[in-house]
């Protein structure tokens, strides 16, 4: 079967289709015949060799996809051949035509569901959904900003949000990206690359503040964002690409709370219920995955060049 294969780390021109072994299940695994493959931007970061996981090489990147059951192993009584399924984590890694996988990490695709936009659940609306829930303690009534509302999490945070009864302010960089998160729920939206843009999300609420961040890029807006918290406020700080200076007096006088999140720390326990609530929206169509872009596996290079780049449009996926 074909496969992206990572010999050494360094650019995206490292990422190499190559033909390898088709993967064999043991006991309690699963092998995926993958549909469509997420690219997270973890997986660029990864793939420097700089970031905090750093598997050993050559390896295939990618833990988000969605696909078909090719065999089961033995103790595999979930699955069947020919299930639908997207995953929550790989063995093998996902942007190949086959993964293997335990069994507990696959969840069923509903039905409405396109392979595609299986492959942009686990990490993004994960993300979201634990970043909402389990870290904001979000109420239905409060507001929330999502900073960085037009990629694979923002939007998930947007329909999660929206469907919770929040008020949503979101924000993106480009009028295509404005677009497409007022049309997937948020009541505001705002130009996070305009240099007042911290005023207007305050003028957005009546001078109040926001009771929920969620952050995109720390570095560039932790400090700002504490200006426009309402008291009690929390900032969830999901994304991050260098260090930053803040006012902790900022925090301290609205009783605000700055909570780092990674989905790395979810426990068993939180899985089951994040994707229990996942199947539940995608079902019922509250939750629906923007797929932006589909690439061919074999261009891989091309996709993380993508999901670095600034004009994000939902999610980017690689398909064998
Ligand atoms: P993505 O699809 O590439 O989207 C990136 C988002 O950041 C876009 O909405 C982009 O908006 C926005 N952005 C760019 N400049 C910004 C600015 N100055 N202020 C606010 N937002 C800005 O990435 P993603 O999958 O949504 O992930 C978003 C971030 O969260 C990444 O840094 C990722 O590594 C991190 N993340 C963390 C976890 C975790 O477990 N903590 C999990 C998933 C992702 P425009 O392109 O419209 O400018």
């Amino acid at each position: 079967m074909k496969a992206i294969r990572v010999h050494a780390f360094g650019g995206p021109e490292v990422l190499r289709l190559e033909e390898v072994p088709e993967p064999k299940p043991a006991a309690g695994q699963v092998v995926v015949r993958i549909g469509a493959a997420g690219v997270n931007p973890v997986d660029s970061y990864i793939r420097t060799g700089t970031y905090a996981r750093k598997p050993a090489l050559p390896y295939t990147p990618g833990t988000d996809g969605a696909g078909t059951v090719a065999a089961v192993g033995p103790e595999v009584t979930r699955f069947a051949v020919g299930d639908r399924v997207y995953l929550t984590g790989s063995l093998s890694g996902t942007y190949a035509e086959q993964s293997l996988c335990e069994a507990q990490t696959l969840v069923p695709l509903p039905a409405n569901v396109t392979f595609a936009q299986g492959a942009a659940i686990h990490v993004p609306y994960g993300t979201a959904y634990q970043s909402l829930y389990r870290h904001a303690r979000v109420r239905a009534g409060e507001t929330v900003l999502v900073h960085g509302a037009s990629g694979g999490v923002g939007i998930a945070a947007v329909q999660i949000a929206r469907a919770a009864g929040l008020r949503v302010i979101g924000t993106a960089g480009s009028e295509r990206g404005r677009k497409l998160v007022a049309a997937e729920g948020a009541h505001e939206v705002v130009d996070h690359t305009a240099p007042d843009h911290f005023e207007k999300v305050l003028a957005l609420t009546g001078g109040r503040g926001c009771d929920v961040i969620l952050e995109m890029l720390a570095n560039v807006n932790l400090a700002r964002d504490l200006t426009i918290l309402a008291t009690r406020g929390r900032v969830v700080v999901v994304g991050s690409r260098g260090p930053v200076e803040i006012l902790p007096r900022e925090a301290m006088m609205r009783d605000a709370a700055i909570l780092g999140m990674t989905l790395w720390n979810a426990t068993p326990g939180d899985l089951v219920t994040i994707h229990a609530a996942l199947v539940a929206g995608l079902e019922n169509r509250t939750l629906r995955p923007v797929v932006g872009q589909d690439i061919p596996l074999a261009q891989a290079p091309r996709a993380h060049a993508a999901v670095m780049e600034p004009g994000a449009y939902g999610k980017i996926v690689l398909i064998p």
